[in-house]
């Protein structure tokens, strides 16, 4: 693998996040974000869900085994995912089951969006359409992508939602994601050495695997995953409706 400088595959599989989990429940409280989070040694556990629900699921159950909670910010624009599928929307509730929260994963550049006006406005419409397809409330939101306009996006409320990464957020709590399949600034490991107050832990459940595989092999047997499960799909279809299968 190239660019593979200190990355451990070992670090980034779901044994080794329940370690992570253990170690982050022994120093703090997990919180929703709705919840009173500005006090002492609260987690704010966030999952992107950029490429799969069943990885979400994986990570949502462990989570409740541990009687652990965070927020699943699910992606509406994403490639991997169709969340009008009945067989996602189920994903979705089980989550939900699990007492997990859902959040708008919002890509503000779908809409080139230039102001605080049409933002609102955008946002409003995805919420909406997540709480309609899932039958739920949404109250809390984090970006997909960055630019100009999204870094000048800090108040911690926009369309009565509440934002993952406001200015006030940022503020309080330490920060630390898994974007791109690896600890981007310092390990997981030093981070929770360090004893901050608060912490702000963001993962893309995607990510975290049974295996011990590199990021690409990951995003690779997610698309291989998703291509037997449509194919499978199809056969069924095509056999329920007594039609020919042509190759
Ligand atoms: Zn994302």
């Amino acid at each position: 693998m190239s660019n593979s400088i200190n990355y451990d595959s070992s670090e980034f599989t779901l044994k080794s996040y329940k370690t992570y989990l253990k170690r982050i429940q022994d120093q703090y409280v997990f919180k929703f974000f709705t919840d009173d989070i500005y006090q002492e040694s609260v987690c704010l556990l966030r999952h992107d869900v950029d490429f799969s629900l069943e990885s979400a699921i994986n990570v949502a159950e462990i989570e409740y085994e541990m009687g652990v909670k965070s927020t699943f910010f699910i992606y509406p624009h994403c490639r991997f995912y169709n969340i009008f599928w009945e067989r996602n929307r189920d994903i979705v509730s089980r989550i939900i089951a699990c007492g997990h929260r859902i959040g708008l994963h919002f890509d503000s550049q779908f809409y080139s969006i230039a102001n605080t006006v049409s933002f609102e406005k955008y946002l409003e419409i995805e919420a909406q359409m997540l709480e309609k397809v899932f039958d739920i409330s949404i109250k809390t939101f984090s970006f997909h992508r960055t630019d100009d306009f999204i870094l000048r996006s800090t108040k911690e409320r926009y369309a009565n939602l509440i934002s993952a990464t406001s200015k006030k957020i940022k503020g309080v709590f330490n920060y630390i994601s898994d974007s791109n399949g690896h600890w981007r600034f310092k390990s997981m490991d030093n981070f929770l050495k360090e004893n901050h107050k608060n912490i702000h832990v963001l993962t893309h459940p995607g990510w975290w695997t049974y295996d011990e595989i590199t990021p690409r092999a990951k995003i690779e047997s997610i698309m291989e995953e998703n291509r037997k499960i449509i194919l499978a799909d199809y056969i069924n279809a095509v056999n329920q409706h007594n039609r020919l299968d042509i190759k």
